[in-house]
């Protein structure tokens, strides 16, 4: 009895060990993988920006090296600039959809098909960096968005931010809101109602035709974005007068957006690898943004026809009445956009009593 019983274990040991063979003579012999951890994936992200966009395509780029580093060679991100592979606005669909694994934008693009979309990247005289970090990361608020990209099987992460951006370029000094009335400005998304309401005339304009138009005064003003951005595109040349602050853009979040699918699709290790990799590139885009933007403003400083101004108190307090009339507004008319604008307030109206005894009045302090 025990004799058959050792020999029973014998037997089954020595199975043991020749299946373990099998399983690693496939491995080595075939190419198909045997294991999660040994499948690569090829994934492709297409991003909102054009090609070489210093700081968002070039973050976009250093995010996916970074991960193929990480991730040993195991998930590689092909990345393409707006119309590279599709055209720019069309990549939240194309990341929905899977043509594409990857998108890199920022959810107010996607305004047309997800109002509330437009909380999860900035609204007027709202959050900064600083606050959308903390409602994101800590505060519930990307929860929130992940329910709301939900039904377009698009999975989003915070990935980099502009920083708080300039007021813009104007061909005359704005002293009041009277200097506003059918002033002409690119000015898009919810910025631009706000400024309709003010009685301006916002244009809608691609990055690429801007400059033009604002040195042939086909517009009177324009914002872009800071101060690294808008030298570069040269918005001095074609006017003097430039306001601060960006009351309409006070810290725009971009995002990574990724289809559900495809997310799902990874091992565990690597989803970790993805969500740490966003992680760190949206510190890095934030502190390369703001580092090239206060070299930038020295060297604007140094230009003798630029005029750096701040808008009038009167002004500011009109366009914040004015944003929190539009925002109220949308609201009654959508529930889904009420109930991300609930969440967002009062997130915001806590930071903001938090801020003004730490930042704000830490800042306050004459130097
Ligand atoms: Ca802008």
């Amino acid at each position: 009895m025990i004799h058959s019983a050792l020999l029973r274990i014998l037997l089954i040991s020595t199975l043991a060990t020749l299946l373990t063979a099998c399983g690693s003579e496939d491995a080595s012999n075939t190419s198909a993988p045997t294991s999660e951890n040994s499948k690569s994936y090829n994934w492709k992200m297409v991003t909102t920006w054009p090609p070489a966009f210093p700081v968002l395509q070039e973050g976009a780029e250093r995010f996916a090296k970074n991960i193929q580093t990480m991730s040993n060679g195991r998930l590689n991100i092909k990345v393409y600039a707006g119309g590279e592979l599709i055209p720019a606005l069309q990549t939240f669909d194309a990341v929905s959809q899977g043509t594409v694994e990857m998108g890199h934008g920022s959810a107010y693009y996607w305004a047309g098909k997800v109002p509330e979309a437009q909380f999860f990247s900035t609204v007027p005289f709202g959050m900064t960096a600083r606050g959308m970090n903390a409602w994101l990361y800590s505060g519930g608020g990307l929860e929130l968005w992940r329910e709301v990209y939900k039904p377009f099987h698009v999975v989003p992460f915070p990935l980099g931010n502009t920083g708080v951006q300039m007021g813009g370029w104007f061909n005359k000094e704005i002293n009041s809101l009277a200097d506003i009335k059918g002033l002409k400005m690119r000015i898009p998304g919810l910025g631009g109602k706000v400024f309709a309401k003010a009685g301006g005339n916002p244009v809608l304009l691609a990055g690429g035709e801007v400059y033009t138009a604002l040195e042939r005064n086909t517009i009177d003003a324009t914002e872009w974005i800071g101060p690294y951005h808008d030298q570069r595109l040269g918005l001095y040349r074609a006017a003097q007068h430039y306001y601060y602050p960006g009351w309409h853009e006070p810290g725009s979040v971009l995002e990574l957006t990724i289809n559900q699918r495809a997310w799902d699709s990874l091992p565990a290790d690597l989803q970790a690898i993805v969500s740490s990799a966003a992680m760190a590139e949206n510190v890095q885009m934030l502190s390369e943004m703001e580092d090239k933007n206060l070299s930038a403003l020295q060297e604007l400083k140094e230009r003798p026809e630029v005029q750096i101004h701040r808008f009038p108190d009167d002004v500011l307090a009109t366009l914040q009445t004015l944003t929190n009339e539009t925002l109220a507004e949308e609201a009654a008319n959508d529930p889904k956009f009420k109930r991300v604008y609930d969440a967002y307030e009062a997130f915001r109206k806590k930071d903001d009593a938090w801020t003004d005894i730490s930042e704000k009045a830490y800042l306050a302090i004459g130097k």
